[in-house]
């Protein structure tokens, strides 16, 4: 078994920073680990993870957006920020939840609606520690300029830089903290197309169509199989869990968390979904903001899941390994 401990994850972390600097590039790449560990080494036991941002609520604001905190046998990291500047901000302190000790962050993508209250939550916790939200972990393409649309991070990264916030820059897969995986941007696979098209990356080469092209999951490795946090699921679910499989480990999936964007998806897309989904073992769904609503029932029961295992989800709504899927009283 290849040891990977936490300590090793952040010497080299360190490493690379040192090595970047040295070349004169201020660019942070991330560590890339993956490909050499296919036996991992830490199954996560102690996991939970509460929706902070999406569509649905009867505690907090709803909105356009999606942001959830995980937390893993001790260590916090939250998955997107949301797309109004206060909703998570509020929506925490309603649901009690403390955020103050969040120094990790990860951006599933550049859009409004994952990276919106990301200033606002580094300046009210930075008070009160001033690492708060003070690490954000991105895959490579997140600063791309867009054609005739506004990037947020181009527009947020020189002023939290500033501010002593680093970003971590992700090309492949790597282990955040032990049992906690960073997918990286995703290989397309499959035709899933969960974009647009409308929108244009600027290259070197000339205007190309933006696929969201550093789109990455969360994955969270545990006795029962992985969890997966998904923000938009532009780079397609079925894609992610292809990439898992092929760069991360080869365990079965057990949960799938957040937004899959199916919202337009034809039956017979959902149809294939669902029976992907059923070959990778995913056994309980908490389809959350552009997931869309008539895709999560069809998934459901394409897949024969019980009513517990396949939920819309809401704010406040929580994951955990003993007792599953909490759902919101309207999505019960
Ligand atoms: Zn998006
Ligand atoms: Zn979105």
């Amino acid at each position: 078994m290849i040891k990977h401990p936490f300590t090793k994850t952040m010497s080299l972390f360190f490493l690379s920073f040192i090595l970047i600097s040295a070349c004169g590039n201020n660019k942070k790449e991330a560590p890339s680990l993956a490909p050499e560990i296919k036996e991992l080494s830490h199954n996560v036991a102690d996991l939970k993870i509460t929706n902070l941002s999406t569509m649905l609520t009867t505690r907090g604001i709803g909105e356009w957006g999606y942001c959830a905190l995980v937390e893993a046998d001790g260590k916090k990291v939250l998955f997107d920020t949301g797309g109004l500047p206060e909703t998570v901000l509020k929506n925490a302190e309603k649901l009690n939840v403390d955020l103050s000790d969040v120094e990790d962050v990860f951006l599933s993508h550049n859009h409004g609606d994952h990276t919106g209250g990301l200033r606002t939550l580094r300046e009210a916790y930075k008070k009160i520690n001033p690492k708060a939200f003070s690490r954000i972990h991105v895959g490579k393409g997140i600063f791309t300029q867009r054609l005739n649309v506004r990037n947020w991070m181009m527009e947020m990264k020189e002023e939290l830089e500033a501010d002593g916030v680093e970003f971590f820059i992700y090309t492949e897969s790597a282990e955040l903290f032990p049992g906690v995986w960073i997918t990286g941007p995703i290989k397309r696979v499959h035709e899933e197309k969960n974009y647009g098209g409308r929108f244009k990356l600027v290259t070197p080469e000339g205007s190309i169509v933006d696929n969201i092209p550093e789109d990455q999951s969360l994955v969270i490795d545990t006795e029962k199989g992985f969890v997966t946090v998904s923000g938009c699921g532009h780079a397609g679910i079925i894609n992610t869990l292809e990439h898992i499989k092929a760069n991360i480990s080869e365990e079965k999936i057990h949960a799938i968390i957040g937004g899959f964007h199916l919202l337009n998806a034809t039956d017979e897309h959902l149809k294939w979904t669902a029976s992907k989904l059923k070959e990778f073992g995913v056994a309980k769904i908490n389809g959350a903001h552009c997931t869309g609503l008539h895709a999560l029932y069809f998934l459901k029961n394409e897949m024969n899941l019980a009513r517990a295992d396949a939920v819309v989800g809401s704010v406040g709504d929580s994951f955990d390994l003993e007792n599953g899927l909490n759902p919101g009283i309207l999505a019960k």
